[in-house]
């Protein structure tokens, strides 16, 4: 029930009506052509109808999957090595390698790659492989629903002197008219639409899985390249070669390879190199913050009047979010205004319960300054006392 669940939702929902409208004008369309014992015209209605079967079983397979969960408090075997992950405040647990929290899906995503809408759910280890055939078979179905549309369509029409005339024969399977010229139009649209737009996501998965690399992941490696004390260089540990990282995820024995937690890794790298990658890259991060104080109430209102003409006149525009305070709250700067600040929340009482310090997702946003101040004392007491 919970799996039927994910497709009350916009997304889901959307997709299906597009995907229904699509087939239903292409299905009239290429009916318009034939007559029922012409077996070319019914070999080329199956071949159309095992797309729209193929983008139907992959889609409900990468919703229904999902891209596997990291288990709740999960932590790995290794005792020594938990010092090496990040700790996630929601999950209670250790982050797996490669693994990510979605905020819409609330768990850790093992190899996640991205929350897709359209199937309500993320993208990530189990269903990276029919989520990429999804899209390559709408790529497919959409470019034959175009085709299919279009010749109906010149074929129904013809110009008479700078006149759009719409033919009609009483002997076909649909009447062909204006209601139907304009239907297929708005297929026609729709369908190349879909059809480019998917493609370039198809090209992204593509580079993903011949990378072996997340969008996340590269991400961490852009960042990743940077000056360090030792000289030394980040290799990205998980490229096994082009062959071996397709074999990942294109698996003819089975939907996917490993368990989603322990990774092959090139030849010369550690199990952990990316993740004390990104811990590094939060450490540095968080050296610059600035821990601030709050010490007086801002309810998050673009508009805050109470605060001062000056406040209202400096306001930071950009969609940015404006995060409300509360006296005895403690935020972590990391943007100015003359008037604003921006940082993030630190949350108490469970952020505080990893064991490797790892501060965990907080709320961000923009508020007045007046709101708050530096705290120039020992920041760990000031911390301890927040508890
Ligand atoms: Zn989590
Ligand atoms: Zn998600």
């Amino acid at each position: 029930m919970t799996r039927f669940k994910r497709l009350f939702h916009w997304g889901p929902l959307t997709a299906l009506s597009i995907i229904t409208f699509l087939f239903v004008n292409a299905l009239l369309a290429d009916i318009s052509w034939y007559s029922p014992c012409d077996i070319g015209g019914l070999l080329h209605l199956a071949v159309f109808c095992s797309w729209v079967y193929a983008i139907l079983k992959e889609f409900l397979k990468a919703a229904f999957d999902g891209p596997g969960f990291v288990p709740l408090g999960w932590k790995p075997e290794n005792e020594e090595d938990e010092k090496c992950l990040q700790y996630c405040s929601t999950c209670m647990g250790f982050k797996a390698p490669r693994s990510h929290h979605c905020k819409k899906c609330n768990r850790c995503v093992m190899k996640m790659d991205h929350h897709c809408p359209w199937i309500n759910n993320c993208v990530g280890h189990k269903n990276h492989k029919s989520f990429t055939l999804f899209l390559v078979f709408v790529v497919i179905g959409c470019s034959h629903a175009a085709v299919i549309l279009i010749c109906t369509c010149l074929r129904y029409i013809l110009w008479d002197e700078g006149f759009l005339i719409i033919k009609i024969d009483e002997y076909d399977l649909i009447s062909f008219g204006v209601e139907y010229f304009i239907v297929f139009c708005l297929a026609i649209g729709l369908s190349s639409g879909v059809a480019v737009a998917v493609s370039l996501l198809l090209y992204y998965q593509i580079r993903t899985i011949l990378t072996n690399q997340t969008g996340i992941e590269d991400w961490i490696v852009t960042k990743a390249d940077r000056e360090r004390p030792d000289g030394s260089v980040f290799i990205y540990p998980y490229d096994l070669g082009t062959w071996n990282n397709i074999k990942q995820v294109i698996n003819w024995s089975g939907d996917y390879a490993g368990d989603g937690i322990n990774w092959p890794i090139k030849e010369g790298c550690k199990q952990y190199d990316l993740t004390i990658e990104q811990l590094e890259q939060k450490a540095l991060k968080r050296d610059r913050m600035v821990l601030h104080k709050i010490i007086g109430n801002y309810s998050g209102t673009w508009f805050p009047c109470k605060h001062g003409l000056r406040t209202c006149y400096d306001m930071p525009w950009s969609d940015a979010p404006r995060m409300g305070v509360e006296e005895k709250d403690a935020v972590y700067v990391t943007r100015w205004r003359r008037h604003w600040l921006f940082g993030e929340k630190v949350t108490t009482k469970r952020s505080f319960n990893a064991s490797n310090g790892a501060i965990p997702e907080r709320e961000k946003g923009w508020f007045p300054r007046q709101c708050a101040v530096e705290v120039y004392d020992d920041e760990d007491e000031f911390l301890k006392k927040l508890k």
